[in-house]
Formats: structure tokens, sequence, C-alpha cells
């Protein structure tokens, strides 16, 4: 087998030669050159590669894994590494393990490029050996669990439909269906048979439905496990109407509850050929309804049509990304820093501060505060998965300052910080962590405080370690009580020691009786069960007055007592 070559600038013998996969791709995943070595491991010839997304060739349930690497990479400087398990189409599974990095040949070619390497393992247990070159020619294009067409499959076809449409004076619309399960319903019940519903049936039943909105059974595509792609040819006259109709259809096929029980929140992207790409790149057409079905789900709508606003948001959320990814990891988290906000009890006394994470960067500060909101930039790092290191930083810095201000001011001996743990940080890891920035710093248990949220305290692997910190002396905070999944019949027995009442529930306090009831009551519970009440959000003097004189809560965070302080106003407003 000779290696494949489309950009023809890494030609050189050595690389076809060398003993390992060898290959460079595009921005977009898709194989640009790949060399012998890289071709045997996927059992390919060279035009059975080329132009192909490499995604394709990995097994499945990796692709969403395996396309987060190839995300990391474009935006990372260093290489970037996973093990992921290939399927060659020649029958052959194995473990390999790929690192990528970004890539510029100073001609034109930007991309990335990278390496395989076989660790020897033989990876899946279905003896793939035996499957017939019919199927594994029907695999480069077909998605082995729906047979709905895969991304490569689906760029073919949508060359063909778009060719189809400019010479039959046709348009077509393009779908990007995203899928977000219901949160709650996941977050309590995700145990082995809730994942086997959501990645192996559900998938199932979308492409059932589906069918039943197309012209052709090959107009849909799944390319990972929350996306699909549909097309639909259309008259070239119809106007927007018919095409909202279609989408209207669209998000009642999943809007309908699935047989597992499952509901799914659907966000559509759409753009049209040939108006919203060239003639000649119809296949850019899908980039541009991921920029719309991103600008739905930011904005919180159902769906979207592509325009240039779309694609300016759409990039932008990509630099920010970047950006946000270049302040941790290659910064080191330097231009972060930590407010303070006090936390006042009944006779004015300070009695903690929450720690409230601040980002400042030249580009995304709102020209209001000079700074970006942690509104903003702790969604974006969960969703990048980089809240670990930002929130390792957050509880280390919060930790070390509390300290430092013990030690130099007598009013701060007994402050608690609270510190705001995102889901994803709770795992066994942070137990050790804390242990070490507790010894580092000094700072003694009880003067630290974690916020989770109630959601975090019905899956059972995010209570054993709120149980497990908690056992250390630190206080558990449940922050924002009252507006996601709040039961009070789930109050008794939680492994906390403080409920914060969240401010959408004290706005309302002095001007709706119903609230006034609720809140009363709530405080009343609660103090029963032996918490602490925090009111946040508390602006004015009449909530103040209401919830300590009238309602015995506990403490008040609010702007009506102090904003989120930097450290120097925190010293100077309190501790002087
Ligand atoms: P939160 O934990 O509920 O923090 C309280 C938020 O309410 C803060 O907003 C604070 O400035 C605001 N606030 C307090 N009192 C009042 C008031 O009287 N009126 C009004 N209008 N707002 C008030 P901030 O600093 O923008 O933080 C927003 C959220 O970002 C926080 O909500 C928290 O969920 C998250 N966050 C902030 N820092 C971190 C962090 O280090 N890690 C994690 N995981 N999340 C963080
Ligand atoms: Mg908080
Ligand atoms: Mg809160």
């Amino acid at each position: 087998m000779n290696g494949g070559f489309i950009s023809g600038d890494c030609g050189e013998e050595f690389v076809n030669n060398f003993p390992e996969a060898v290959f460079l791709l595009d921005e977009q995943g898709v194989v640009r050159y790949i060399n012998r070595a890289g071709l045997a491991l996927l059992g390919v010839h060279a035009d059975e590669a080329l132009g192909v997304s490499l995604a394709d060739f990995v097994h499945p349930q990796q692709r969403p894994d395996f396309n987060e690497l190839i995300f990391r990479s474009k935006t990372l400087s260093e290489t970037q590494k996973t093990d992921i398990i290939v399927n060659g189409r020649d029958g052959c599974s194995c473990l390999v393990r790929v690192s990528i990095n970004a890539y510029d040949n100073g001609a034109g070619f930007h991309g990335l490029r990278g390496v395989m390497i076989s660790t020897g393992e033989e990876a899946l247990s279905v003896p793939v050996n035996s499957m017939s070159r019919k199927r594994a020619e029907y695999l480069q294009h077909y998605d082995e669990l729906t047979s709905l067409l895969n991304r490569g499959g689906f760029n073919k076809r949508l060359r063909e439909e778009a060719a189809m449409a400019l010479h039959k004076k046709k348009r077509l619309a393009v779908m990007a269906i995203r899928i977000d399960f219901d949160r709650l319903q996941v977050v309590k019940d995700l145990d082995h048979a809730l994942e086997i519903v959501l990645f192996n049936t559900l998938p199932l039943e979308i492409a059932e439905r589906l069918g039943t909105l197309l012209f052709n059974e090959d107009n849909a595509a799944r390319v990972s496990r929350q996306e699909y792609l549909t097309m639909h040819p259309i008259p070239r006259s119809d106007d927007v109407f018919n095409i909202v109709t279609l989408i209207n259809k669209m998000l009642k096929i999943f809007s309908e509850p699935f047989i597992s029980g499952i509901k799914l929140v659907t966000h559509i992207g759409v753009a049209v050929f040939p108006d919203d790409v060239p003639d000649d790149d119809p296949v850019r057409i899908i980039k541009n309804c991921q920029y719309a079905c991103q600008e739905a789900v930011t904005s919180g709508k159902e769906y979207m049509f592509y325009n240039e606003h779309s694609h300016r948001k759409a990039r932008e959320r990509i630099d920010f990304i970047k950006d946000l990814i270049i302040a941790v990891k290659e910064d080191r988290c330097r231009d972060f820093s930590l407010y303070y906000q006090p936390k006042v009890d009944r006779e004015g006394r300070v009695v903690g501060m929450e720690a409230l994470a601040r980002w400042s960067h030249d580009r995304w500060n709102n020209p209001d505060t000079g700074m970006v909101s942690p509104l903003r930039f702790i969604r974006t790092a969960e969703e990048i998965r980089l809240i670990e290191e930002l929130g390792d930083w957050v509880l280390k810095e919060a930790c070390r300052q509390t300290k430092e201000w013990q030690m130099r001011y007598g009013a701060a001996v007994d402050l608690q910080v609270s510190v705001n743990i995102a889901p994803s940080q709770l795992n066994p890891r942070l137990i050790s962590y804390i242990d070490t920035v507790l010894f580092e710093t000094g700072l003694q248990p009880q003067c630290l405080e974690l916020e989770v949220t109630e959601r975090e305290t019905v899956n059972d692997e995010h209570a054993s370690v709120i149980k497990k910190i908690r056992d250390k002396n630190i206080s558990i905070a449940i922050d924002d009580f009252g507006i996601d999944y709040s039961v009070l019949s789930r109050l008794p027995g939680l492994p906390v020691n403080t409920i914060k009442l969240d401010k959408s529930y004290i706005d309302n306090i002095t001007v709706d009786d119903d609230y006034d009831h609720l809140v009363r009551h709530t405080i009343q519970m609660v103090k029963g069960l032996n918490y602490k009440v925090v009111a946040e959000g508390v602006e004015d003097e009449e909530q103040a007055f209401k919830l300590f004189k009238e309602m015995h809560c506990d403490s008040i965070q609010g702007f009506f007592y102090y904003r989120p302080l930097s450290s120097r106003d925190f010293e100077q407003k309190v501790l002087n």
C-alpha cells in the first residue's frame, strides 16, 4: 500500500515508510495525508481514507472524546494525546495512542498533524475480522448503530443533492439538530441501564422518527451522541414560512416522549443552499447550520436560521474558549482574581465571605465592570472541562488569602471563607486536593465552606464526596436553594450545614405575601433541622429587617450590606 496525499506537501519517502501511522488533517479533522503504516492500521487504500473524517474510524462511543481532542489540538500549543479504539475497515480493531498538534507548513496548509501508535491490544470483543468487505464499505458512509449516514456519508450525499438542486433550480434546507437530555432525569437516574438507553436505544428511536420527515432515507446523519444532520430539498420559490413549518415538524418529533421515557431538549440550526454558501462549496453549509445551532443553544431558542450574526457569534465563542484555555492553562490563572462578598449576622458582624472569581481580559471585559463575569466564564469552563484547574486555583487562593488575613488582622480570626464548587469538581480527587491545600496554607478546616447546588446532593457519587469532605470538619452549603429541584421534603438528612436561599426567593418577600409565607416557612423548617440559613441577594433595608427580625435568618449576603469586594477593599472596609 502506498501512503496517500492530497496536499502533496509532506511527501518525503521517509515519512511514508515510517513504521508508525503519521497523518495530516485539515481543521475539520478530515484526512489530507496518511502514510503507509496509517493506511495499514485503518485497513484501507489511500482513496478510502483521504477526504474522510478520521473520526469515522474511531469507535462510535469514543467519537465525542476524539472530536474534543481535535478541538483542543487546534486551540492549544502543546501536543494533545489520548487512547482510542480504531475500527479498521479490514475488521481489525485496536487500541492506539494518538498524539495530535496544530500544524502550519508555511505554504498555506493549516491543520493538524499526528501519529497513532498501536498499543498492541485488541480492543473489541466483537470479532470484526469476520466482517465482509461489503460491510466495511457500508460503514465508511453509515453510522453503525442507527444506519443513518455518518459525517463522511452526509458530505458525499450533500454534494449530490446540491448538484441536483442547482440542476433542478431547487434549494436545499440543511439542519443541525442538537439534543440535550433533561438534566433532572439524567442526574437522578444515570445508572447503567439509563446509559444504555441514552446511548444505544434512543438513537434508534430518533433515526426512526427522522425517517418520517425525510424526502430520501439517506438524507440524515448521526454525527455524535448529541448531533444529527438532515437535508431537505425544497422548491426554489419556497418561502421561509414553509421551512419554519418543516422545523416545527422536526421539533415535534423530538418533543414527543420516547419509549424509554426520556425527554429531550432540542435546538436546531438551519442554513439553506445555495443562499447561505457558495455554489461550489456545498459542504460548508454544515458548518453554517452548526453555527446557527450553537447560537440557538446559547440564546435558549428552539431554532435559528444561519446569518452572518450567528457566524460571528460562533466565531466569537471559539475565540473566547481559546482565550480562556490560554488564561487557565498557559498563564496559570494569572489574570484571575477573587472578590470577597461579606456575610453579615443579626448583630451586623461580618462572619464570613464568599470568594467569587473574576477574570480580566482586554477583549472580553465588560466595559462597566472592567472584568469578565463568572456567569460567562464558569459555565464555559465547565463545558470544556477546564473547571477543575480553575477551581483548584480558586480554592487555593481563597484559603491562602483567608489565612493571611487571619494572621494579619485580629478581626479575621474566625472568618469562614466559602468557595463555589462546580459539579464536575466533586470527585474523589477533590478530597485529597483539599487536604493538600489546607496543609500548604495552614487554614483550619472549620474556616472553609464549600458551596454546592442541590442537584449534587441527589447524585450518589457527588453525595459521597460531599459527606467525606464534611467529615473533615469542612462546612457544606447548598447554594441557590429554591431555584432548581428543591423539594422541602428532601431537606431532612442532607449532608450539609447551611442553606443559602436564592435571590429569586428573597426579591419578592416584601411585595408578595405568598413569597413571604414561603420564605418564612422554609426558614422555620431549615432551622428546625439544625441547618444555618443565609439569605442571598438582599438589596434593601426592608428585606433585611424582615429576614433578621421576623424570620430569624442567621445571616445575610447582599448588596444592602456589601457588594463583592476586591481583596484590597475587603481589607479596608471589613478588616481595618
Ligand atoms: P453565587 O454563588 O450564587 O454567588 C452570588 C452571586 O450573586 C454573585 O454574583 C454576587 O455578586 C451576586 N449577588 C450577591 N448579592 C447580590 C445582591 O444583593 N443583588 C444582586 N443583584 N446580586 C447579588 P457573581 O459574582 O457574578 O457570581 C455569579 C455566580 O458565578 C455565582 O453565583 C457562582 O455560581 C458562580 N461563581 C463565581 N465564582 C465561582 C467560582 O470560583 N467557582 C464556581 N464554580 N462558580 C463561581
Ligand atoms: Mg455561591
Ligand atoms: Mg447563590
